[in-house]
């Protein structure tokens, strides 16, 4: 029989992690397929956005803290010692629940990060920010004022150009903390129609309390809860059809907004 086996995108062993000494996630572990979208759910504060942040070792910036464990990126820890940041931060790109724009022209967001990682001609930038803009779905409403601030845009323009500009370099993984936080139902169609285009290019890893658009985008879920010293666990990683067949659509509202949430 013919067994192939798919390496994936991330790979997380006996994760912990801790701000200021006090631990807030607590053995994790799971392995992100590649190119799939993964939905992490949860009640707030029990570690989502930390663990999201751990991914891309964008958490260091946080302080004081401390790890146990490891992240592996295509069998890579992230965690070593000689890592290059800069580049595992263009592999594994962030995207802020609220646009994070240079006052900068459109053009200049896009371009900002490729320019970081060289010199090339002006020809060639040009393609990578069409393309880039093409991508994020907004080239149409900004070709004519690429060379306008980037911040007369609407807040849903505002938060695909930030789509396009990490998208500019080329990532491998993007990760999306709320993403459509404070977008009007248009805006969020947008941006969900968006992740549907890029589902087969890339690993999709976004934090939602939103059932709904969990069901709609994730093929995977991975539901965080706490536990009874109210630190932050993976309690199942598993199809996001699983994960909603296995707990009833109020039962997973409770364990967002309530505590505890988990009892079996
Ligand atoms: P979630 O995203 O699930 O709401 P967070 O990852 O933001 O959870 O927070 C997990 C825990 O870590 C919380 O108790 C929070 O107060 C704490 N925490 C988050 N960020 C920091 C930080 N920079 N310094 C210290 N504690 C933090």
């Amino acid at each position: 029989m013919n067994m192939i086996k798919i390496i994936p995108a991330i790979s997380v062993k006996n994760f912990g992690f801790y701000y200021n000494q006090q631990k807030v996630l607590d053995n994790v572990s799971m392995d992100i397929p590649q190119n799939k979208i993964i939905a992490i759910i949860g009640p707030s504060g029990c570690g989502k956005s930390t663990f999201l942040k751990s991914l891309n070792r964008m958490s260091d910036l946080e302080g004081e803290i401390q790890i146990e464990g490891k992240i592996e990126f295509f069998g890579q820890n992230i965690y070593e010692r000689r890592i290059n940041l800069n580049r595992l931060r263009r592999q594994i790109s962030t995207i802020y629940s609220k646009p994070h724009l240079f006052p900068l022209s459109i053009y200049d967001n896009v371009a900002y990060g490729v320019k970081l990682i060289g010199w090339r001609p002006k020809p060639e930038l040009d393609e990578v920010v069409e393309l880039a803009l093409k991508a994020a779905d907004i080239w149409e409403e900004v070709k004519n004022k690429l060379h306008k601030s980037a911040l007369e845009l609407g807040y849903g323009e505002q938060q695909r150009l930030c789509i396009a500009r990490a998208l500019a370099v080329k990532p491998q993984v993007i990760l999306m903390d709320e993403l459509c936080a404070g977008l009007d139902p248009i805006a969020i169609m947008k941006i969900e129609e968006l992740i549907e285009c890029l589902r087969s290019e890339l690993t999709i890893i976004f934090i939602s309390h939103n059932m709904q658009q969990v069901s709609r985008l994730a093929d995977f879920t991975a539901l965080f809860q706490y536990n009874e010293n109210h630190i932050g666990q993976l309690r199942e990683f598993a199809s996001t059809k699983k994960i909603l067949a296995q707990y009833t659509d109020y039962s997973i509202r409770d364990y967002v907004t309530s505590y505890p949430r988990f009892s079996k």
